[in-house]
């Protein structure tokens, strides 16, 4: 068995698509959060997360600013610019699926949340410390998370209580034992200094956790967001991937 497991696609279609066509094959998908925000194809992105069979999807920041459940003060100018856009065209159909997305989801043992298990939706797992907090969050042996953009794989040693983190690369496989809090990257915004798209294949029988990174045509996402109005920095991040 295989999951796809996606995260912070961002309204980047082009990058979406070549994520679903390398892996046609897979059992199910599991999708973390922010479909939409910053990138100019929010209607396209949620049809398509809709259609993907055995789907998790859970909410994200971004996705609970377009439906006004979190306070646009918490972001950023140009982040804020296009949460107001995506309101502005977003189908209702569309934002009705957003509204019906959940903070958390698992099973026995991975639990799935967008941002952090203790701030579903907000918190930001970046060093050892916050995601030492976090394991005190979460009965499972694995947390799975999104919203730093970062492949990230933090692993705590039950004994000292320490906490390693690593940056995965596509050459890696990690091996599912002790407690993990796992991130599968970035699809539609990597911010590793790598432009690729990111996401991550789990097999739960194996017990292994892969980061897989695939090329996408940046250039036409770059353009769309030109041409709707969008911050340009939003374009130029793409092509340098932070
Ligand atoms: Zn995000």
């Amino acid at each position: 068995m295989r999951i796809l497991v996606i995260s912070d696609i961002h309204a980047n279609i082009t990058a979406l698509e070549a994520v679903i066509a390398a892996n046609a094959m897979v059992d199910a998908v599991w999708c973390l959060g922010d479909l939409v925000g910053y990138g100019p194809d929010p209607n396209e992105c949620v049809e398509r997360i809709q259609a993907l069979p055995n789907l998790t999807c859970l909410m994200g920041n971004h996705d609970a600013a377009v439906i006004d459940a979190l306070d646009l003060e918490k972001f950023n100018h140009d982040a804020s610019l296009s949460i107001h856009w995506t309101k502005s065209v977003l189908k209702p159909a569309n934002f009705e699926y957003l509204k019906s997305l959940p903070e958390r989801r698992g099973s026995s043992v991975f639990t799935l949340v967008h941002a952090s298990p203790r701030s579903p939706i907000w918190e930001y797992v970046l060093d050892p410390y916050t995601a030492l907090l976090n394991f005190s969050y979460f009965e499972t042996p694995f947390a799975l998370v999104g919203h730093t953009h970062l492949p990230l794989a933090f692993t705590e040693d039950e004994t000292s209580k320490q906490v390693k983190r690593e940056l995965v690369k596509s050459t890696d496989q990690v091996k599912l034992t002790g407690r993990k809090i796992l991130n599968p990257g970035s699809v539609g915004q990597p911010r590793d200094h790598n432009p690729k798209a990111s996401f991550a294949i789990l097999d739960p029988e194996n017990m292994t956790w892969r980061i897989r990174r695939i090329e996408y045509d940046i250039a036409s996402v770059q353009n769309r967001i030109i041409a709707a109005g969008l911050p340009e920095k939003h374009a130029h991040r793409l092509a340098e991937g932070w």
